[in-house]
Formats: structure tokens, sequence, C-alpha cells
């Protein structure tokens, strides 16, 4: 028998909905996937669970005040206990892994996936907030360290798979899909007065509570619009949104002699995930089948900006360039946690990353640093702004 090498994962966010989903994939492949780190932000508890169950080499938390927890809750296994941001950073350069999944929520998660590309780790990244904040120097550095980048968000998984074989084929236009979130068919009126818990009932996607409300926004598909520039090189212009609620079409690319290649699928975000992981081999699952017949048919509308402004805001920022989608990352992270708590409206959201776009300091080429005091400086204004 062929003697295969297990790919050694670290798991950023393990414990979140791309992170307990990487782990059932894992746990349907032993014979290719060990798990080698996972890290947390702070669900302690199901982090404990993990470890116990995957027996990884190390266990992180970010939030330090858990360190001890963690640490007591593991002291009869043989695991290195860390925590806080630094450990973070330092763990996914350890030499035995192969993988760092990202999916870590917000911005927290940019400085891990920096020094996991300069590790020349490949990133199978989730965290798409990375490359709205500072996809200029992340596709740098993947660039310079040969590092590759695979998507594990559904659309641009759906991309990358319509361009495996494609080579240097030019793109026309990358078609992004978007099922359009529970407010799809709402008035302006109506959203006015909707709140988190209206939010939180998403159509087809289960997925974590801050993406969730980006995606009622639509937030979320801005984005992936910008996330697309970088992971695939297509102007904004070139990139198409459509409201497909059935999500069944992930998203599609659009080639110069019009010929369109789409992925289709059930919404299950394992899919992705397994194809990043085992790219560009596909592995047998039985995750479930879209079946074409029950759903008889497949809708696409275009967006709506009026009463999705949020879209808008997104084109504006990626036009505008610089550290423009680094504010517009910042003031949606506040606002999004502000409608969460109950203290701000569903569309005061928008009004606030609008003005917060209009009031910080516009700088045209960014550093690493420039991105750090950029976010912070947004966050304080559209704080004030609440
Ligand atoms: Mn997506």
């Amino acid at each position: 028998m062929e003697e295969r090498k297990k790919k050694r994962i670290a798991i950023l966010g393990s414990t979140g909905s791309i992170g307990t989903q990487t782990l059932d994939v894992v746990r349907r492949h032993p014979d290719r996937y060990e798990v080698y780190a996972i890290c947390a932000h702070r669900s302690v508890d199901l982090l404990i669970e993990q470890a116990r169950a995957f027996h990884p080499e190390v266990v992180c938390i970010a939030d330090e005040s858990l360190y001890s927890t963690l640490r007591d809750a593991l002291q009869d296994m043989p695991v290195k206990v860390w925590s806080g941001a630094d450990a973070i950073a330092q763990m996914v350069t350890m030499p035995s892994i192969d993988v760092v999944v990202a999916a870590m929520v917000g911005y927290a998660g940019l400085r891990p996936t920096i020094e996991a590309i300069k590790a020349g780790k490949t990133i199978a990244l989730a965290n798409k907030e990375t490359l709205v904040v500072a996809g200029e120097i992340i596709c740098r550095l993947a660039l310079e360290h040969h590092t590759p980048i695979l998507p594990v968000d559904s659309e641009h998984s759906a991309i990358f798979q319509s361009l495996v074989g494609e080579d240097k084929n030019e793109i026309e236009k990358i078609l992004l899909t978007a099922s359009g979130g529970p407010f799809r068919t709402f008035t302006l009126d109506q959203m006015r007065s909707v709140t988190a818990s209206d939010a939180l009932k998403h159509p087809n996607w289960d997925m974590g509570a801050k993406i969730t409300i980006d995606s009622a926004s639509m937030m979320n598909k801005g984005f992936e619009v910008i996330e697309a520039k970088w992971l695939f090189g297509v102007p904004v212009e070139k990139i198409q949104v459509l409201v497909h609620p059935q999500s069944i079409v992930h998203s599609a690319v659009q080639f110069t002699d019009g010929a369109i290649k789409a992925q289709l699928g059930a919404p299950d975000m394992r899919l992705p995930i397994q194809y990043a992981l085992s790219f560009p081999e596909r592995l047998a699952a039985d995750f479930p089948r879209a079946d074409l017949f029950s759903l008889g048919s497949l809708t696409f509308e275009k967006p709506d900006l009026e009463r999705f402004p949020n879209l808008r805001l997104a084109y504006e920022a990626m036009q505008r360039g610089g550290n423009m989608p680094c504010v517009l990352n910042a003031a949606n992270e506040v606002v999004n946690l502000a409608f969460r708590q109950g203290r701000c409206g569903f569309l005061q959201m928008s009004d606030i990353i609008s003005t917060t776009m209009a009031k910080a300091d516009f700088i045209g080429k960014p550093t690493y640093e420039d991105y750090v005091a950029t976010d912070a400086v947004a966050r304080q204004i559209a704080e004030e702004l609440i």
C-alpha cells in the first residue's frame, strides 16, 4: 500500500462554525489529516473537548484570562497549552504544520495569517476580513513566500473550482452569487425595525453570528467582492453580484469567449473546506446532494443597492483603495456587534459605516502599522457615532 504522509493542520478558530466543520472533515479522513494545533478565542469548554477528541500537539486560547482553566483541564495530557495573541502568531510558524485553516472572526485573524504566510504554510482561508483589510500586503507576501492561499468561502471555492484547468485564460467577469439573506423581500420600512434575532435566521446557511448579520446587511457580499478581487486578480468592476435565493449555484466565471462555468451543490460548508484541504484531489464524502428535480428552478436577480447600501459602500471602499477597505471593516465590526447588542438599528449600521469612511484619514499606500492604526481610529469614530 502506498505510504502517504498525513497533512498536519492548525485551525485558528477551531470552536467556531468553520472550525468545527473542519474538524468534522478531518474526522472523516483520519488517514489523510491530523490536527496539530487548535486555537479559540474564548470558548474554553469546547476547546478542551476538542483537545481530548483530536489530541493536538498545541492548544491555544486567545483570551489570556482563560489560560489556567485550559491548562488545569488538560494537565493529564501531553499537550502544549498556550495563550495570547503572540502565542497564536508563533504557533502558526511551527515547522511540523503543513496547512493553516484561518477561520478566526474579523480583524483578529490578520496577524496570525501574515505570520503563517511568511512561514510558507499553505493557507485555507475562511477569514475574509484579512483580505478586506490588507489584501495588498497578503497577496504580496504570498507571492514572495510562494504560499498558496486556498479559498474556503463557498463562493470563492466555486470560482476557484471553475478556474481549474483554465491556466492563464482571461476572466471576463466573475458572477458572485448571494442568497439575499432573510430581508431580501423586505421594504425599507420593514427593515427599519428588524432585530438581531430576525437577522440571525438565515434562510440557507448555518454560520456564526457575526457573518450571519453581515449576510443580512449584505456587507458579507461586499467583503466577498473585495476578497474575489484579491484572490483572483480581477478588478471589482468585473465582479457582478447576483441574488440567487436558492444558494445552489455557488458562483461562476465568465470567460472571454462567453462561456460561463459554475460550481453547484447543496449549501454545506464542509464541501469547500474539504476541497481546500484536498486540492487538487476530490475526496468521496456523503455530504447532502443538491436535488435539482425537487428544486425545479433556479432564479437570479439584481441586488437592490437602495435597500442594501453596504454593497455600494464596499465597491466605493475598494475603488478608493488604500486604507479605505480597512476603515469599512473596522466600522462594520463595531456596528455589527452594536446591532447584536441592541445598541444600533439595522439601517443605522450603513449610515455609521458611510460616515466613518468620510471622517477617517485616507492613506494611499498603507503599511501594516498604518492598517493597525487605521483599524483603531475607525473603531473609535464608529463607536462615537452610535
Ligand atoms: Mn460566502
